[in-house]
């Protein structure tokens, strides 16, 4: 599915500290956990066929915000986790939830878990109505997928977020949706093409996860994972549409940057980290089964009406020298690539 892009999403009035002081942590010995969270007002739980469920109370336009929320990271040992419900702000309406944390918790590796407050039960679906944006800290925002009408269930797509459920399979998933999965077992056993359309949706710890196992070594000959956090050089962006264009002007003959090229093996999938997310490289497979990257050199397009040419220095040293003056905001483009 096609999520909205973050940039064009809106924004509520809830804060950050909002959600600091409506969902509370507290550990009451080494062994229990005692959450406290206050549900938004336009959220619920309810029974569904799958038993607690999230709903909504009122209609979400696709690319909406539709709460904010914040996990906890536990250790991955035994705890009894009890968390109270606070309904629609009220006190008096107070309900009370054994979490199991196999079940509730995320595994992230490393021995850790994250622990989230009521929406914990969010239900998986194939083609879920929601999608979540990660920040650096235990914090995300929760934005309509799709628009949502009131009273409608609540859903995400647990492969966003799980690399591995392990102990938490669902072996045959019940979601309904005419592109059903059916056997929800994490990313990691995704094909190709599913976690390619799923990038730059997937949680930071499911990314790294997959990178460390999977991680290129030089000569590998099978299948893994190479990537390239690119630095942009002076003067030079990447915009939306992975154009390179740049923002100060240069010289006839100035050199905007040197790279290299990379040979890697054929079944080696390329991801270029850019201030624009993560980008899935497709190359052209040479006849020996090799492939070449080409780093930044990847994003400048061809046109017959070139402002740069890509000169090779070495066998895999390039530089892209300016062949005529090139303004500020003006895109690179190149003859010969
Ligand atoms: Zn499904």
């Amino acid at each position: 599915m096609e999520y909205p892009k973050i940039s064009n999403c809106e924004q509520s009035s809830e804060t950050i500290d909002d959600v600091e002081k409506n969902n509370t942590i507290n550990y009451v010995d080494s062994q229990t956990i005692e959450m406290v969270s206050r549900i938004p007002e336009r959220i619920y739980i309810s029974n569904s066929e799958t038993g607690n469920s999230v709903f909504v109370n009122k209609h979400f336009k696709k690319g909406e915000l539709i709460y904010k929320g914040k996990y906890n990271l536990i250790e991955d040992k035994e705890f009894s986790i009890k968390m109270n419900l606070i309904k629609n702000h009220d006190q008096t309406k107070k309900e009370t939830f054994i979490l199991e944390k196999n079940v509730h918790a995320v595994s992230i590796g490393n021995n850790k878990r994250k622990l989230f407050f009521f929406d914990s039960f969010m239900n998986h679906s194939c083609d879920p109505n929601t999608f979540t944006f990660y920040y650096i800290n235990e914090h995300y925002d929760v934005f309509a997928a799709r628009d949502i009408n009131s009273d409608e269930e609540l859903t995400c797509d647990y492969l966003n977020f799980e690399y591995d459920l392990r102990d938490k399979n669902i072996l045959k998933c019940e979601c309904k949706s005419n592109n059903c999965l059916e056997r929800i077992v994490g990313f990691k056993f995704l094909t190709n093409d599913q976690k390619k359309s799923r990038l730059n949706i997937i949680t930071k710890d499911v990314f790294n996860s997959w990178v460390e196992e999977y991680k290129y070594k030089d000569g590998d000959t099978v299948e893994s994972v190479f990537v390239d956090n690119l630095k942009l050089p002076v003067g030079i962006v990447i915009t939306n549409s992975d154009s390179l264009v740049a923002t100060k002007s240069f010289y006839s003959g100035d050199i905007l940057f040197e790279g290299e090229s990379k040979n890697i093996n054929e079944k080696t999938i390329v991801i270029a980290v850019t201030e624009n997310g993560r980008k899935w490289m497709d190359h052209e497979i040479n006849s020996d089964l090799s492939r070449n990257y080409h780093e930044l050199t990847s994003f400048i397009k061809h046109s017959d009406d070139a402002n740069v040419l890509i000169k090779l220095t070495s066998n895999y040293l390039y530089q892209v020298i300016a062949i005529k003056n090139i303004n500020e905001n003006e895109e690179l483009l190149s003859k010969n690539n």
